[in-house]
C-alpha cells in the first residue's frame, strides 16, 4: 500500500461540502483501504472563516487561490456554487496539476470545454458525477458503461424541485402559485425559484447529458428551454382523462434525416407522459434518467437527485477514482467530443401536440378547428369536447382539447397561430407537449 497520503482541498461548506468534509473523516479507514493510501484534509475553502462551523477551525480559509494551489494538495473539491469563482479556482486548480471534482452544473454546461482543455494540457482529471442527478449514477454509465454502444435518447426528469410542485398539482388538484408556495414553505424551492421553475437547472444537465451521450460539444444555450409556470390545474384534469401525467422533461435525442445525416436535439420542457411510461410515476423530489442505447435497449436510473448527503456520494465517488488514477498513475476518460453533430433546431422535432380551446358553442366549431389542424398537415389523433358554464351556472361556451399524432413543432406552432385567428376560438388555454408514446 502506497504510503503518500493523497491531499483533499474542499472548496466550500455548504449543504454538499459539510456532507463530504464529513465522509472523508469519518470513513478515513475505509477511504484508505479502496484509494491504496490515506485521503487527507488539507483546507476548507469558504467566505466566513469562524470557530462554530463543526470542523477544526485551523482547516477553514478565504484564500480559496492559496489553497488550490498548496504543493501538498492533489484533488480539488469545487462545491461553492455559482459559475464564478468557481471557474477561476477551478481554472487555477487545474493549472497547478490537481485534479478536479465538481458538482456544478451551471459552470460545466457552460465552460466544459475551457475546463476540459485545462485538464487535458495538465494530464489529470475532471469529474463531475454529481452536477446530475445528485446521488444518481448517470455520467460514469454514459461515459463508460455504454462507451462501446450507441445511444439513442436520454429523458430524464432531472429537477427534484418541479417534480416536487408537478407531483403535488396531480396528488391535489392545487394551482401552480400554491403548489410552488408549499414546496417553498416546505424547503423543496429556493427563496428565488426561478432557475428551477423556468427550466435553467434543468437545461444546464440536458447540455451536459447531451455532450456525453453523444460526443458532441452542447452547451445551456443550445438547449431549447420551457419552465412549469403556465401549467395550470386544468391541464393536469385533461392529462388525467388522456391517461397521462405531466413532467418537466430533460430529452436529448440523436436525430437522424432520411439522407441519413445525424443532430442532436436537447430540450426541456413540461410534456404529458402516458401512466404506463417509467418517468410517469417518478414523484416527489425524486429524480429518473432513462437511457437508450442501440445495443443495450432501455435503461433507467431512479433515485435521490438532490440533497446533501446524496449528492456527497456523487462526489466521494469521484474523489476515490481521482485518488486511484493519482496512486496508480492513471487518468480516467477524457471529453469525447469526436462526432461534432450539428444542434437540430426545436421547429424540426417531431413530437405529439396537445391543445386545449375555449370555442364558442356553436354549429360548425369543430370542423373549423379540425380544418386548421389538416391545412397544417397536423394529423389529430384524439378529440375531447366539454360545454362550459359561468359563475352563474349559464352556458358560456365550450372547452375543446386536442390530440396530434407527431408533427414537427414548426407545423404545431402555425397551427395554433391560425387558431387563435379564427372567430369561434375565443382562447387558447395552452400548448403542451406529449411524450413517451410512439403514434
Ligand atoms: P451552499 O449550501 O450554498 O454552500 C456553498 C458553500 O460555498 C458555502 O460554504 C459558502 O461559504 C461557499 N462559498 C460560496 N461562495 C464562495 C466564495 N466566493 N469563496 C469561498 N467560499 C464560497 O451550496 P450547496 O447546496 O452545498 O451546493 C454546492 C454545489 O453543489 C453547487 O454547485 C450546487 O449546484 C451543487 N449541487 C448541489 C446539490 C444540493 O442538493 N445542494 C445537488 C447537486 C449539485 P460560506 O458557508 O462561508 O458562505
Amino acid at each position: 500500500m502506497s504510503e503518500k497520503p493523497i491531499g483533499v482541498a474542499v472548496l466550500g461548506l455548504g449543504n454538499v461540502g459539510t456532507e463530504v468534509v464529513r465522509i472523508i473523516e469519518e470513513s478515513a479507514a475505509d477511504l484508505e483501504a479502496r484509494i491504496g493510501a490515506p485521503l487527507q484534509l488539507r483546507g476548507i475553502g469558504v467566505r466566513r472563516v469562524a470557530k462554530d462551523r463543526g470542523v477544526a477551525e485551523e482547516l477553514l480559509t478565504d484564500d480559496i487561490e492559496k489553497l488550490v494551489s498548496r504543493d501538498d494538495v492533489d484533488i480539488v473539491v469545487e462545491l461553492m456554487g455559482p459559475v464564478e469563482p468557481a471557474r477561476k479556482a477551478i481554472m487555477a486548480a487545474l493549472e497547478r496539476g490537481k485534479s478536479v471534482v465538481t458538482a456544478n452544473k451551471a459552470l460545466m454546461a457552460q465552460s466544459t470545454g475551457e475546463l476540459a482543455q485545462a485538464a487535458e494540457k495538465a494530464r489529470v482529471d475532471l469529474y463531475f458525477e454529481a452536477a446530475v442527478a445528485g446521488a444518481i449514477p448517470v455520467i460514469r454509465p454514459l461515459t463508460q458503461s455504454l462507451a462501446g454502444d450507441s445511444v439513442v435518447r436520454v429523458a430524464g426528469i432531472v429537477n427534484g424541485t418541479t417534480n416536487y410542485i408537478l407531483s403535488a398539482m396531480n396528488d391535489t388538484g392545487a394551482s401552480y402559485e400554491s403548489a410552488l408556495a408549499d414546496a417553498s414553505a416546505l424547503g423543496y424551492a429556493e427563496a428565488d425559484p426561478t432557475a428551477d421553475v423556468e427550466g435553467y437547472d434543468a437545461a444546464a444537465k440536458a447540455a451536459i447529458l447531451a455532450s456525453i451521450a453523444f460526443h458532441t460539444r452542447v452547451t445551456a444555450d443550445d438547449v431549447y428551454r420551457e419552465g412549469i409556470t403556465k401549467v395550470s390545474a386544468e391541464d393536469f384534469a385533461s392529462a388525467k382523462a388522456l391517461g397521462c401525467n405531466i413532467k418537466l422533461l430533460a430529452i436529448c435525442e440523436r436525430l437522424v434525416s432520411g439522407k441519413g445525416k445525424h443532430r442532436v436535439s436537447a430540450r426541456v420542457y413540461p410534456a404529458l407522459v402516458p401512466l404506463d411510461h417509467p418517468l410517469a410515476s417518478v414523484n416527489g423530489a425524486f429524480n429518473a434518467v432513462v437511457v437508450e442505447a442501440e445495443a443495450a435497449g432501455r435503461l433507467m436510473f431512479y433515485g435521490q437527485g438532490a440533497g446533501g448527503a446524496p449528492t456527497a456520494s456523487a462526489v466521494m465517488g469521484d474523489v476515490v477514482m481521482a485518488a486511484r488514477n493519482r496512486v496508480q498513475g492513471g487518468r480516467g476518460p477524457r471529453e469525447s467530443k469526436y462526432a461534432k453533430l450539428p444542434i437540430a433546431s426545436i421547429g424540426a422535432i417531431p413530437t405529439r401536440y396537445y391543445v386545449n380551446m375555449n370555442v364558442k358553442d356553436q354549429p360548425g366549431v369543430l370542423s373549423a378547428v379540425a380544418a386548421e389542424f389538416s391545412r397544417h398537415e397536423v394529423s389529430i389523433a384524439e378529440v375531447r369536447q366539454e360545454g362550459m358554464t359561468d359563475p352563474e351556472g349559464e352556458p358560456c361556451g365550450a372547452r375543446i382539447v386536442v390530440v396530434t399524432h407527431r408533427a414537427t413543432d414548426a407545423a404545431l406552432s402555425d397551427t395554433v397561430k391560425a387558431l387563435a385567428e379564427l372567430d369561434v376560438v375565443q382562447d387558447i388555454n395552452s400548448v403542451l407537449r406529449m411524450e413517451g408514446s410512439d403514434s
